[in-house]
């Protein structure tokens, strides 16, 4: 492992930090919203921000020239995302679509298409969703149902999609259907964009245990979408959501919310920090905090010298997420009866005489689904046996048989 930036990189850093520094409020200690649920970020500042960004040559770091990107290394994408993470910017709109849905559509759309939906989407112009779980399909999203039939040149969807983050904010969206029933689950789908105004589609928010919505249930009726749509050969789907679903892992990139400096801060302002349960926790939080910074350092020598980080991954988000949930409900606890108020939610903090727990608030409502997004605990640790230890498979009973066979009682019939 190499910690130090190369002077390419150095050089860099020093740019993206001088355009934040001239362009955005640096955070306060305790401000940090650590939560990516959308609910209070304002959507007009955020394409605002963005534009300032395309404009400043830091959006689509990793994308071709052709498209407006700077065609640099994803390690560059990691050192803004750090740098950037340090000031009180607004996000949460863009990263499905600048990190997964333009990626999908660089590799499989026309030049045509390319060159019309990319640099609006740096730009903040455009918003997109990734349209892939269902009801009955989210980790094993290659069992999903959503029916795609083709009369001459168009494409019909009708089925449901579900946790769709941002879709009711979004102009367009990618979205994941089945076309062949007749062959193995993964054989028989195939990718799509679509307009999130076309008619048929109806986008129910769900509300969240935060008080925000940001993700929805979609509805399609009987979605008109012109072959010239499709991403990949009928049926290759699959192969097509593989190249969304590896992106996803750097656009979804590394820890949000508070660590064990953070609520060090809190326990010693409620005077228990001397309490050993609680020294002991922190301890344990201590070591694995460096741990992770080690692992992602790994990743980060990987992506410097221009490898692909490997499944050990994984392991970042499994320790992050179930340390952020253990730590925001610590904190609860600590500050007792002022653990039940979201200075955040009341805008009625008072410093000095109540414990500012806002940000534990923040990571208390969103650990959970971090924990769930881009792979469950569960499912990563399949990865991790699986393709880093190289223990034997998990049961895959479905895998081989065609859709129709599987024991679905109310599959349509003809789907
Ligand atoms: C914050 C957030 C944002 C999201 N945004 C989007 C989005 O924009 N677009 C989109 O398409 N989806 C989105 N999702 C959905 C997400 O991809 C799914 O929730 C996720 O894949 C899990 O699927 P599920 O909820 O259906 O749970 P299930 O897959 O039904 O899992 C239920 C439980 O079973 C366990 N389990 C499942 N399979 C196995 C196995 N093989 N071995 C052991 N245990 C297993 C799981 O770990 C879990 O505990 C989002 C989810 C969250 C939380």
């Amino acid at each position: 492992m190499d910690f130090n930036d190369s002077p390419d990189e150095a050089a860099f850093r020093a740019r993206a930090r001088a355009f934040l520094e001239a362009n955005a409020r640096r955070k306060s200690p305790g401000a940090r919203p650590g939560d990516s649920s959308g609910a209070d970020l304002d959507l007009a500042a955020a394409k605002a921000w963005q534009l300032k960004k395309a404009g400043a040559g830091f959006a689509g770091l990793v994308w071709p020239k052709a498209y407006g990107g700077q065609e640099l290394g994803p390690i560059f994408h990691i050192i803004y995302a750090a740098e950037e993470a340090e000031y009180d910017v607004p996000r949460g709109f863009f990263e499905i679509g600048l990190g997964m849905c333009i990626p999908t559509l660089l590799a499989f759309a026309t030049e045509e298409q390319k060159a019309r939906f990319a640099g609006p989407a740096l730009r903040g112009e455009e918003i997109w969703c990734q349209l892939f779980s269902e009801p009955a399909a989210g980790s094993d999203v290659a069992g999903l149902r959503m029916k795609a039939e083709k009369t001459g040149d168009v494409w019909h969807l009708t089925g449901q999609k579900i946790w769709t983050s941002g879709a009711h904010y979004s102009d367009y969206g990618i979205v994941l259907a089945r076309s062949n029933v007749d062959v193995a689950k993964h054989l028989g789908l195939t990718m799509f964009f679509v307009d999130m105004k076309s008619p048929g589609i109806e986008v129910r928010p769900i509300k969240q245990m935060s008080g925000g919505s940001n993700f929805n249930e979609v509805f399609f009726d009987s979605v008109a979408i012109p072959d010239t749509q499709r991403l990949g050969a009928p049926g290759q789907g699959w192969s097509v959501a593989l190249v969304t679903l590896m992106n996803e892992r750097l656009a979804i990139g590394g820890s949000t919310g508070p660590d064990y400096m953070e609520i060090m801060e809190l326990a010693r302002g409620l005077g228990v920090l001397g309490d050993h349960a609680f020294r002991q926790k922190l301890a344990d939080w201590a070591v694995r905090f460096e741990g992770l910074k080690l692992t992602r350092f790994r990743t980060m020598t990987a992506l410097s010298k221009g490898e692909v980080p490997g499944p050990e991954s994984a392991i970042g988000k499994i320790i992050a997420a179930r340390q952020l949930q253990e730590i925001a409900s610590e904190a609860l606890d600590l500050a007792g009866e002022y653990g039940l108020i979201s200075a955040g939610a009341t805008g009625s903090a008072a410093p000095g005489t109540t414990p500012d727990t806002t940000i534990f608030h923040h990571a208390f409502f969103w650990a959970p689904g971090l924990r769930i997004a881009g792979g469950t605990d569960e499912v990563l640790r399949n990865i991790i046996a699986e393709r880093v230890l190289g223990l034997p498979a998990d049961l895959r009973a479905d895998k081989d048989i065609a859709f129709r066979d599987i024991a679905f009682r109310d599959l349509p019939t003809g789907a």
